[in-house]
């Protein structure tokens, strides 16, 4: 029997039980540093080899183009703020109004030391357009930076085309892809990008670790100073459990992205159907959303009190950003797709991953449909 159904997977996901294997060696009998030279060492710095080449496959990358931070938070600082810095004649930065508070808050440091910064617009279903972007973009643009899939609303925006407009103005392209590695087939050299965050913990890794991608040849000014770890750009002893956990568990989901995508789109048209055979009205909020995210608006209800309910139920979902949570406000990202506030306040966010089931679905949607009936 099941404690409890989880269906918070853009909050966190469950360690994969193989990234938890690999890791146990290094936290235990395989204690060196990497960057010491004596032969205790040579594991360790052989699996932080190995575990940056298997991250680089993974997304079409190079070895010597990844860099490992504490998450997404850092990777997404990371560029942002040593982008600002970077180029005396180009000082400015576009994002947009939906970006994750990782991205916010980076840019609203930047601009507080004067650094321009403006925000694109997102249409009612979460997308930025590269037409928009075009508009904004100046010669004074290095950075431009969109997320690939939104936390709260899962949409995927068409970042392979802003790419191509932000490298038409001259600018760089970064992208927070915090909820879409592991999740879709991401190939940066493909797309043409020139950086991109990652956070292990969203693809059933550890917490705590993530990679920022940048390509070769990009100015990349260091963010932590100290040693001469991460190509001397990221000072720090390297966590080779979390790193080697992160690469085991990307590797796996890469592998399985088909199956899970499968999975994730059944499991969302079953909780769907229910829904819509109770004749409950609701807005599924968002476009082309990441697999599994399903956001949900119910008029005249409270999101807040659904969450509640359902956790009495034994259900773990979320009102909106999981960083949020003790903001009950409408979130920025509703109110930046024009959401009416009667349905942004009855917004659920239920994030289904690679642990969860169709009868998972089958439950939340009964659940869900007791609070509103009222027999619950
Ligand atoms: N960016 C996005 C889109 C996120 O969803 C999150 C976490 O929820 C972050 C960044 C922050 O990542 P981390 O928790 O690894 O710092």
């Amino acid at each position: 029997m099941k404690r409890f159904i989880y269906a918070d997977n853009a909050a966190t996901t469950k360690l994969d039980i193989e990234a938890f294997e690999a890791m146990k060696p290094f936290l235990l009998d395989e204690y060196g540093n990497a960057s010491q030279p004596y032969a205790f060492s040579r594991t360790a710095k052989t699996a932080l080899k190995e575990a940056r080449a298997t991250i680089a496959d993974c997304i079409g990358a190079q070895l010597e183009e990844i860099y490992f931070t504490s998450g997404g938070t850092e990777g997404d600082n990371w560029i942002i703020k040593e982008s600002a810095f970077a180029d005396v004649e180009k000082r400015a930065t576009i994002t947009s109004q939906i970006e994750h508070h990782a991205v916010l808050h980076a840019c609203a440091a930047i601009e507080r030391l004067g650094y321009p910064v403006a925000y694109l617009p997102a249409d009612c279903k979460g997308v930025i357009a590269p037409e928009k972007l075009a508009s904004y973009i100046t010669g004074k643009t290095r950075l431009v930076s969109v997320m690939y899939a939104n936390n709260e609303i899962g949409t995927m925006q068409p970042i392979k085309e802003l790419c191509t407009v932000a490298h038409s103005h001259g600018a760089l392209f970064h992208t927070d892809a915090v909820q879409a590695v592991g999740h879709v087939k991401i190939d940066v050299r493909d797309i043409n990008i020139d950086a991109l965050s990652a956070s292990a913990h969203k693809f059933n890794g550890p917490k705590g670790v993530g990679f920022l991608y940048v390509k070769r040849g990009t100015k990349l000014l260091p963010y932590m100073d100290g040693g001469a770890q991460e190509f001397r750009l990221r000072a720090g002893t390297e966590n080779i459990a979390s790193i080697v956990g992160m690469a085991t568990a990307l590797r796996k989901n890469c592998e399985l992205i088909e199956e899970s995508t499968l999975k994730a789109r059944q499991m969302e048209m079953v909780l769907l159907s229910a829904l819509d055979e109770s004749g409950i009205a609701y807005n599924r909020n968002g476009t082309n959303q990441i697999p599994g995210n399903i956001s949900l608006s119910f008029r005249g209800q409270s999101g807040e009190a659904i969450l509640h309910r359902l956790d009495l139920m034994g259900i773990c979902v979320s009102t909106g950003s999981a960083c949020d949570s003790v903001n009950t406000e409408i979130s920025h990202v509703l109110q930046a797709i024009g959401l009416d506030e009667s349905y942004a306040k009855g917004t659920i966010r239920i994030t289904l991953g690679t642990h969860n089931t169709t009868d998972d679905a089958i439950t939340i949607a009964k659940s869900i449909i007791k609070i509103l009936q009222k027999k619950a």
